[in-house]
């Protein structure tokens, strides 16, 4: 029998055998689920000599919480993710047609999960469309709750649109097209600066060189504007003598140490992480531009079958990897576990575990430098010995 983690003081407590919840995920998730539990265990037992262990508990959600409750996503998964506080998820598939509750939506309003964290590194030998892919190493942290994504959106020519656009024109002056569908865009200070504040915290904790506030404020004066202005605000005022700003550096103080702050406009930050990544390293933004940078980066690095994610809020997390179900493999001990197990090295981070999670990357990077691979990474990779779900998870082991 585990025990539960807790959350005090802005701090995780984490018990030696703590009860995480897991959803294996639908398609080819119990493939990958199967290949990452026996690579967590062990890696887990090893490092702690047997010290610690994980008691996994199994939570429903997808195809398979509809099967055996015929809910998609049981109100108990729900209560069971909010007791343990920390879950890991595989893919699930996401069933067209309306109606259904999103189970990164409910777990998101429910925790309130507001930093969508995707670390974006490279493993050597992972085909990649770079040069030099090794040159980019970031960890983005995207805001969750706010931004375009908040719903308050009308559709075009309908009354709400209508009313709101001559409620702008009339009492504001301002020029909207007639006919047009409307989008609010809110950001507050408070969502802004809790996002940052979790991106300086982990610098620190990290000892990454920076934090960049990815903004398009030269347009949105006030909206993107603000999360600069606010950043740097929070930077200032929380974190004064762990971190400058960069334009102190360069009035020819340096960093000493401290994480330097800077910003950057969104557009001109694709190009930055192309044509100079190693300049950056921590990045905190809003959430529309945080959708799209996170996955440029991880095109960057060789794609979706690497990358993982967590999403966390106060005292409260939940990982899983980028990519979806892949349902034609489904049963075939065919994909690779990769963005899954990178997801646990990150939740194993993110408690305090720091020496489990470094030997999964060693172990994830010791296979593909054996070149022992699944397909996907095989049919890229000159030389390289294509293998099985299970038998990847393996050599990983033997890496650790
Ligand atoms: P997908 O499942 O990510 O698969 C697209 C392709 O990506 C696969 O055919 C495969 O490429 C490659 N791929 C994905 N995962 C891989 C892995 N672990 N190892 C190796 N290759 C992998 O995207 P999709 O086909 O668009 O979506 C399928 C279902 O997943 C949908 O129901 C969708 O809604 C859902 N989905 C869920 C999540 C989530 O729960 N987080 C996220 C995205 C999508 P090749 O064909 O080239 O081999």
């Amino acid at each position: 029998m585990g025990d539960r983690i807790d959350f005090r003081d802005g701090r995780w407590v984490v018990p030696d055998r703590p009860v995480i919840p897991f959803i294996e995920g639908d398609g080819t998730g119990p493939d990958i689920w199967r290949a990452s539990r026996r690579v967590f265990d062990a890696v887990v037992e090893k490092v702690s000599r047997g010290k610690r262990r994980v008691e996994w508990l199994e939570v429903l959600a997808g195809e398979k919480a509809f099967q055996q409750t015929g809910n998609w996503l049981p109100e108990e998964t729900l209560e069971n993710i909010r007791r343990y506080r920390v879950a890991i998820k595989g893919p699930l598939t996401t069933p067209v047609g309306g109606g259904i509750r999103s189970l990164n939506v409910a777990l998101r309003q429910l925790l309130d999960l507001y930093a969508c964290i995707r670390p974006v590194r490279y493993f050597a030998g992972v085909p990649s469309p770079m040069r030099e892919p090794e040159k980019l190493d970031v960890v983005v942290y995207r805001e969750n709750t706010e931004d375009v994504y908040t719903g308050v959106e009308y559709a075009a020519g309908s009354p709400e649109a209508t009313r709101l656009l001559v409620f702008l024109r009339d009492q504001f002056g301002a020029k909207i097209r007639e006919g047009s569908a409307l989008g609010i865009k809110p950001m507050s200070r408070f969502g802004s600066q809790r996002l940052v504040v979790k991106a300086i915290e982990y610098a620190i904790k990290a000892r990454r060189p920076s934090v960049t506030l990815v903004h398009k404020g030269n347009i949105m004066k006030f909206t993107e504007g603000a999360f600069r202005e606010w950043g740097y605000e929070v930077a200032k005022e929380r974190f004064g003598d762990k971190t400058v700003s960069e334009a102190e550096t360069t009035k020819g103080k340096g960093a000493a140490g401290r994480v330097v702050i800077k910003d950057r406009i969104a557009d001109s930050m694709f190009q930055q992480v192309l044509l100079r990544p190693e300049e950056y390293s921590v990045i905190a933004t809003p959430n529309l531009n945080g959708d799209y940078l996170s996955d440029a980066c991880v095109a960057q690095i060789g794609g979706l079958g690497m990358a993982p994610g967590g999403n966390v809020g106060d005292g409260f997390a939940v990982f899983e990897a980028t990519h979806g179900t892949a349902p034609k493999y489904a049963g075939l001990d065919k994909v690779n576990p990769g963005a899954v197990l990178l997801s646990g090295a990150m939740m194993f981070e993110e408690l305090g575990w720091s020496d489990s999670a470094d030997a999964i990357i060693r172990g994830l990077s010791g296979a593909i430098a054996a070149r022992r691979v699944t397909y996907d990474l095989a049919r890229q990779m000159p030389g390289a010995t294509e293998v099985s779900t299970s038998q990847f998870a393996e050599c990983i082991i033997d890496h650790v």
